[in-house]
């Protein structure tokens, strides 16, 4: 998609700190971080949010948890915890419409999410 961010992050038009890549996903720092570690992992096949699911193959959604697991591992994350969170449409804020997943930790979370 041309005028998507994230894919222009992807294709390197935009600069982002990478942390991992493989064939299916890309992964880079949140250039607002939440908490005090804040990646975000995404698809490199373009769909607008998990709802478009069927677009992906099981391969490609697949990969994007392991791409989770192995970016929280890298990042230090595996032993203390953290959280992945999605965020899919207008009422949880969406804000661009590639799909992709936060990993969200390096310290204690709240017990519940908001
Ligand atoms: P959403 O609200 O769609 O679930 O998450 C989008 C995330 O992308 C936000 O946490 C936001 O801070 C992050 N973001 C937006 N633009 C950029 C950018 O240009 N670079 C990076 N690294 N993150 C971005
Ligand atoms: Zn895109």
């Amino acid at each position: 998609m041309d005028d998507c961010l994230f894919c222009k992050i992807i294709k390197g038009d935009i600069p982002s700190n990478k942390i991992y890549e493989d064939e299916d996903t890309y992964a880079f720092f949140d250039i607002h971080p939440q908490t005090r570690v804040h990646a975000l992992v995404v698809s490199k096949h373009h769909i607008p949010d998990l709802g478009y699911n069927a677009e992906l193959s099981d391969h490609e959604l697949a990969a994007c948890l392991r791409a989770c697991a192995a970016v929280a591992t890298q990042l230090g994350l595996a032993q203390g915890g953290y959280r992945v969170v999605n965020n899919c449409g207008k009422d949880a804020c969406q804000t661009v419409q590639h799909l992709h997943f936060h990993i969200l930790g390096g310290q204690q979370m709240a017990e519940r999410m908001a």
